[in-house]
């Protein structure tokens, strides 16, 4: 092996570098293919604006922690930026970086008017309580206060957040300003002026390019079979949406174990037990599987829906499934894309098939911003037709260029954003 397919090879243990050097890998493959230059490559590659911030949490007994916090913009030529905020104890610097920017890349392909952005805050968030949360996300937001806003840069839920997070963030933002702003946050409550569908966004729109994947190698989504892993809010719904479409989900998997039935689980009963349990572990309509082995399965569609890099150069030759749809963001790591796509395996990229969440993330600040509520039929209309018009986009300029579908999407991503930078030109 040479020095550079070694260098190549290497395994990175941190999962957030290991995801930015993937990140900057797919950008240098979308700008070789397009021909742009060199200072296109290096703007496009830079965050353009990053903030770390320490964050003092006074605990119920009277203690003091100390975490650190993110939130970096990629980009804002589009608009303003838009990402998720994610609390998790192995958040940092790099994995933030990584998910902003495929944030931009998402955001330019459903053609949606923002930048892309992210935040997070090294904590895991089962440890402590919610009032502990409820400080943690205020200082939080207040010391990224010169960065967000509904017109600079909005916040919705990632991993480890929720609406509860997104109403903290709102009145403090808000009471800092002396108004309610209800557009700075989306993934709100209904009752803060949250959007109709918003919380199943993400599920519903892997679910459609899931069944338009299985159609286009001729698998009828009735007779198929699938495994979901993950189970939180992108993964849970997905699931669901599966099971009421006729699949037959026959492995379910989260932090802490998998479930498997071969005649497929009833997703329903198993949020249930979720509820009551807190894990997928221990459901009696299933038998227990390792977490390891059900993304191994031979199954026509597999969704990671949980963190990155859980599909590996290592595990990446055991996958049996036909269609990867990524409902997480950057499950896939450079080399195991390779490997699936040697493997004639179909990997419908993230920013692709989890975008349904950012979609209808902008109908939320649409409806904010002009305090008027949309139907929920208005809304998963709107949101099926994006989707679909994006499988068409990235299905068609991939067949067009002999491309894979991940090489597709960020190409024709790379393309819009370089165009806005091209028509704004360049200050001063
Ligand atoms: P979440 O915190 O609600 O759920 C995460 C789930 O993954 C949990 O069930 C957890 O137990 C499981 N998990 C964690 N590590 C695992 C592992 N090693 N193996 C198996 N399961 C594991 O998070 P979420 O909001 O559902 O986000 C999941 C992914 O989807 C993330 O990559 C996120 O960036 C991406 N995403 C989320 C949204 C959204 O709207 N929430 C939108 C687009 C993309």
């Amino acid at each position: 092996m040479s020095g550079t397919q070694a260098a190549t090879h290497r395994v990175i243990d941190d999962v957030g570098t290991q995801a930015l050097a993937d990140a900057h890998w797919q950008l240098d493959e979308a700008i070789a293919f397009l021909g742009y230059g060199q200072g296109t490559h290096a703007m496009l590659k830079s965050s353009r604006r990053e903030l770390t911030v320490s964050i003092p949490l006074r605990r119920d007994d009277g203690t003091v922690e100390v975490f650190s916090g993110y939130r970096i913009q990629h980009n804002i030529s589009r608009g303003p930026a838009k990402g998720g905020l994610r609390y998790s104890p192995t958040v940092n610097v790099a994995e933030v970086r990584a998910l902003a920017m495929w944030m931009t890349w998402k955001c330019a392909l459903l053609d949606v008017p923002y930048g892309g952005a992210k935040g997070g805050v090294a904590i895991d968030p089962r440890l402590y309580s919610a009032a502990e949360l409820e400080r943690v996300t205020r200082r939080y937001t207040t010391e990224i206060l010169p960065m967000i806003g509904p017109q600079h840069d909005i916040p919705a839920p990632d991993i480890g957040t929720d609406e509860n997070v997104m109403a903290w963030m709102m009145d403090t933002y808000s009471v800092s300003h002396g108004h309610t702003v209800p557009g700075v946050v989306t993934g709100k409550p209904l009752s803060l002026g949250g959007s109709l569908g918003r919380s199943s966004a993400t599920s519903r729109g892997v679910v459609h390019v899931a069944l338009a994947a299985l159609r286009s190698i001729g698998v009828d989504p009735v007779r198929s079979t699938a495994v979901v892993q993950g189970f939180g809010k992108v993964g849970r719904d997905a699931a669901r949406f599966l099971d009421q479409v006729g699949v037959a989900v026959v492995a379910v998997s989260d932090q802490y174990g998998a479930v498997f039935k071969q005649s497929g689980i009833n997703v329903e009963a198993l949020g249930r037990h979720v509820d009551a349990a807190g894990t997928v572990v221990g459901f009696p309509g299933a038998e227990a599987l390792d977490g390891a082995v059900a993304l191994e399965l031979d199954v026509d569609l597999l969704v990671p829906a949980a963190v990155e890099g859980v599909i590996h150069a290592d595990k990446a030759h055991r996958i049996q499934a036909r269609i990867v749809v990524e409902g997480a963001n950057g499950p896939t790591t450079r080399e195991a894309d390779r490997i699936l796509a040697n493997a004639g395996v179909l990997v419908v990229p993230d920013i692709l098939a989890n975008a349904g969440g950012v979609i209808v993330s902008y109908f939320e600040w649409v409806q904010s911003n002009q305090a008027y509520r949309w139907s929920l039929d208005e809304v998963e209309s709107r949101l099926a037709e994006r989707m679909r018009s994006g499988w068409e986009d990235v299905t068609g300029f991939a067949s067009l260029h002999g491309l894979t579908l991940r090489a597709a999407a960020t190409a024709l991503a790379v393309k819009r954003v370089t165009e806005a930078h091209r028509l704004r030109g360049l200050y001063p």
